[in-house]
């Protein structure tokens, strides 16, 4: 696995070059682009990293399951009338779907999904934004995990877009507290900053059936940890989920900060991290990493 791993590094991480790192904020857009790095964690307590697999990174959409596990916890079922399952088909911050949709986003990881899980953890959690860098730092088994605050800071100025998206729900009712406050929690979030190697075992529960190895009580239900996985099949890689389940076959999650986790049911969980994304806003190098490293492993689950 070691070797395996170093070699697709070595491989893959010069394509670089291909893709442009967000830029939306400054906090992104001055990231070094040539890093890369890949860890699998597996369940049997086992840790390969090749890389830049200590280095942190901002979390951003990836943050969208934790978060959303939180909200499932919180609400049970009712949570899936606020809120769809099905693939969008859209950019991951489009607006005119859920105007058409009368305010109810099509799946809980696009944009309008997650600010709405947002509202739900402001809603239903006292001290929420604690209560997110809590439940990640007990599943990284890592105190240190924190929010970036010059990333925060800067989400907020330029969360216009965003705050069209909940005030859009707001207005069709399905937002329960204040505007400002759901933004401050879904900016918060994906300003945490991690690394390949805390996130890919702080997902272990997802690749087993909802228990995290280590805690004593389980993180959410099988059946819960089912639907997550399902989700992230069908939605998690935005308009490319199709393609990614096409030639990679695994669950998996990407975010703008060039992270992408897939899970491997009963095995294992894989981040790859290179900042460069593609016109999808997925990371070029660590869709490579994560689609070789799955076919010469043989991990697709169809
Ligand atoms: N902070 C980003 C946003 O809300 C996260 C999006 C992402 O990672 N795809 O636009």
């Amino acid at each position: 696995m070691q070797e395996l791993l170093d070699t697709l590094l070595s491989r893959y991480q010069p394509l670089y070059t291909q893709g442009k790192v967000a830029d939306y904020i400054p906090a992104l857009a001055s990231v070094a682009p040539q890093q890369a790095g890949i860890a699998v964690a597996t369940l049997d307590g086992q840790l390969f990293t090749a890389g830049d697999a200590h280095q942190r990174f901002s979390l951003q959409s990836v943050s969208k399951i934790f978060a959303l596990v939180m909200a499932m916890n919180r609400l049970g079922d009712s949570l899936w009338q606020r809120v769809n399952m099905e693939p969008s088909g859209q950019p991951f911050n489009s607006i005119v779907q859920l105007e058409w949709e009368k305010g109810i986003p099509r799946n809980p990881v696009i944009n309008a999904g997650a600010i709405l899980v947002s509202d739900v953890l402001v809603s239903h959690y006292s001290a929420s934004k604690a209560a997110f860098l809590s439940f990640i730092r007990r599943l990284a088994a890592t105190e240190t995990i924190m929010a970036d605050a010059v990333v925060f800071q800067s989400e907020l100025e330029h969360g216009n877009r965003n705050a069209a998206l909940a005030y859009l729900m707001k207005s069709f009712g399905n937002i329960e507290a204040d505007v400002p406050a759901v933004l401050a929690q879904y900016f918060h979030q994906c300003a945490i900053a991690i690394s390949c190697s805390e996130l890919s075992r702080a997902l272990l529960f997802l690749a087993n059936r909802g228990v995290q190895p280590g805690l004593p009580d389980a993180v959410c239900s099988r059946r819960d940890a089912h639907r997550v996985n399902a989700i992230l099949s069908t939605s998690g890689m935005y308009d490319q989920s199709g393609e990614f389940a096409f030639n990679v076959g695994l669950p998996a999650k990407s975010g703008v900060g060039g992270a992408i986790v897939a899970i491997v049911p009963q095995y294992g969980v894989i981040t790859a991290w290179s900042p460069p994304l593609n016109r999808y806003g997925n990371s070029v190098v660590a869709m490579q990493l994560i689609s070789h490293l799955a076919e010469e492993l043989g991990l697709s689950l169809f």
